[in-house]
């Protein structure tokens, strides 16, 4: 006849357990794992999946879809925040953004900064893109093979940004965003639509600097973006000029 087994003392059981557990600990620190928030990571874990911005970005790579590729300087993604509520498309990069990378800079992007600041943001808290990424040669106007291999990647941004209110500037962008030949004159200040996503035209900054006596129909299209985050209930970092 086998005898019961004998119970252990609970503090023996303890000290075991704790034994066990700092060598345990040991083991996997010797494997390369490290301990974030208290709780070290089971070795071989994967790696975080990219934002779906920088998906999007990653999946651009260094692009040769067209031949902009050849005379472009530097590729143009965008600028901002990676969930914006509101987004800014232009038609594409011009020579000072083909030589810094950003969109928007230079005079028309000085003005474009006031706007949204007018609006109560910053260049930090919404985004910028254009259609195309890279620098038409000499400013000609995007070819249609040339935005049929960029655009998909637009698609791609403002679905991983996922903005609530999208602003194009200026007819090339209004045209290609919104496949329509309408003039400018009659899309501006009026609403349309993306994917879901509202759309509201109007001039371009460059536009703007060329023709100041613009402006007012220009600010009164970006009220009317204000009016419509604000009814959505979303705030600008800062309080709009009236
Ligand atoms: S314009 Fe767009 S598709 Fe063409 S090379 Fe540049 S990133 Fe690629």
């Amino acid at each position: 006849m086998t005898s019961p087994p004998q119970s252990r003392d609970p503090l023996d059981e303890l000290t075991a357990l704790v034994g066990d557990f700092r060598r345990s600990l040991s083991d996997l620190e010797r494997q390369g794992a490290h301990v974030v928030g208290g709780q070290p990571l089971p070795i071989g874990a994967p790696e975080p999946p990219p934002s779906p911005l920088l998906a999007v970005r990653a999946d651009l790579g260094d692009c040769q879809r067209c031949k902009l590729a050849k005379t472009r300087g530097k590729i143009v993604f965008g600028v901002g925040a990676p969930d914006a509520p509101l987004m800014f498309v232009g038609e594409a990069p011009g020579a000072d953004e083909d030589r810094l990378g950003e969109p928007f800079v230079g005079r028309a992007g000085q003005l474009l900064d006031k706007m949204i600041a007018a609006m109560g943001w910053t260049r930090e808290s919404v985004y910028i893109a254009n259609v195309l990424k890279c620098r038409p040669p000499g400013n000609r106007d995007p070819q249609s093979d040339e935005v049929t291999a960029c655009e998909p990647f637009l698609a791609r941004q403002i679905e991983a940004i996922g903005p609530r209110v999208i602003v194009t500037l200026g007819k090339p962008a209004a045209h290609l965003l919104l496949r329509t030949s309408a003039p400018i004159s009659a899309l501006r200040g009026t609403w349309k639509e993306f994917r879901g996503t509202p759309v509201m035209p109007t001039f371009h900054p460059a536009y703007l600097l060329r023709s100041p006596e613009r402006k007012a129909e220009a600010w009164s299209d970006l009220k009317q973006v204000i009016a419509r985050l604000a009814r959505e209930g979303v705030r600008p970092v800062n309080q709009p000029r009236t």
